[in-house]
């Protein structure tokens, strides 16, 4: 097919995705709808059960997105004014935000150059008598050094959140990220590994009493009805979403499978010259994002563009550098490793309904670009 004729490639298509398992998932919606029973019902409570089998964890509560989990999280283990969480600058606003909004302070540490993840040497060293929680991503679906992370916790009794946002079904050392640490925050947000038709997310925990803190503060700080015991908020998972993603979590291990495929393809076909996804040792990646890293990244989207291929950069801006946290002090040059990324990385489109075709037009179009720049 001529280059002018064929369809542009997006990111991710969702449309996609939907024409393959619409049966199913209009079957399932049709019962929600139905039933008249839309929020806390029989489907988010199912959803609730299979998601904690799945990354084994003890328990499982859907909120109505990955940032609520996050921010729920925090005051369920009573963080709020003066106290210091420690993350990274080089992940989506969402994580650095949530500490600012219970009133705690972020304080960043900067991440590994080969994972993008929080380096713990740097995080020890960012450790007062005033940090309480390290929030730990595994950013594009990678799994962060947990072992190392823990340690540092323990060592000062902080507590970990772990941000699996971009990191559903990823393992460490054998083990399902989210239910590593004290608590996992999962997002929903369709165009995740795992996504809904609109706004969801999930806390998960191992530890009972944080469990039913939780389920407070999710519903108006009320566990029984009209009778509240704290000051909560509403952010519940709906009966729709729940329904949708009991069906996609089926496809998931297959939906991972794909995406590992097609990175394993990039990775083969993409020319040296190019950095590309390292993954760690003991650690598994189910390539949330594939990203390279290489000078030009700007002139290489642009060019892409052209040739109607989509990428993105995630993130121009690390955390420390946006307006709204200037007065933390942070100035350019304090994360060298999170600048150099977000100057250097750009995403190829990776979902799992991505054609081979595709594929190969990708890989072709960032090799003659990086050939013509030698
Ligand atoms: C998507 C995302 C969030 C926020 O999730 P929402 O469901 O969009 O609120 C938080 N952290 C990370 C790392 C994310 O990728």
């Amino acid at each position: 097919m001529s280059e002018e004729k064929r369809k542009p490639i997006p990111m991710v298509d969702l449309k996609k995705e939907f024409s393959l398992l619409k049966p199913l998932l209009l079957t399932e919606i049709i019962d929600v709808l139905e039933s008249g029973h839309y929020i806390l019902g029989e489907k988010g409570q199912q959803f609730e059960e299979r998601l904690a089998d799945y990354v084994d964890a003890d328990f499982a509560s859907g909120v109505a997105n990955g940032t609520d989990a996050l921010v729920i999280a925090l005051k369920a283990l009573g963080i709020g004014p003066g106290d210091e969480v420690i993350t990274t600058p080089f992940t989506f606003f969402a994580t650095g935000e949530v500490i600012a909004q219970v009133g705690a302070t972020p304080v960043f540490a900067d991440i590994e150059r080969e994972t993008y993840n929080l380096d713990p040497k740097q995080v020890a060293k960012k450790v007062t008598d005033k940090t309480k929680a390290i929030i730990v991503v595994h950013l594009f679906g990678q799994a962060a050094n947990m072992d190392a992370i823990q340690k540092i916790a323990k060592k000062h009794n902080l507590f970990v959140i772990e941000d699996a946002c971009q990191a559903i079904g990823t393992e460490y050392k054998g083990n399902r990220v989210g239910a590593l640490g004290d608590v996992g925050c999962y997002s929903f947000f369709p165009s995740k590994s795992l996504g809904a038709f609109g706004d969801a997310g999930m806390i998960v925990t191992n530890q009972e009493s944080l469990y039913n803190k939780v389920n407070e503060l999710r519903n108006h700080g009320s566990i029984s009805k009209y009778m509240h015991t704290s000051i909560g908020q509403n952010s519940r998972l709906d009966e729709i979403q729940a329904a949708v993603l009991l069906i996609k979590l089926k496809f998931l291990d297959l939906f991972l499978h794909k995406r590992k495929e097609i990175a394993k393809r990039y990775s083969e076909g993409l020319i040296d010259s190019i950095k590309k996804p390292v993954v760690s040792n003991l650690r598994t990646h189910t390539f949330h994002q594939y990203c390279i890293e290489l000078n030009n990244r700007d002139q290489l989207s642009t060019y892409l563009t052209e040739k109607g291929i989509a990428s993105a950069v995630y993130y121009p801006v690390p955390l420390h550098l946006q307006k709204v946290f200037e007065g933390l002090g942070y100035k350019k040059g304090d994360f060298p490793a999170a600048e150099h990324a977000a100057n250097r990385i750009l995403a190829l489109p990776i979902s799992p309904e991505l054609s081979i075709d595709a594929q190969n037009t990708i890989i072709d179009h960032v090799n003659k670009f990086v050939a013509q720049q030698d």
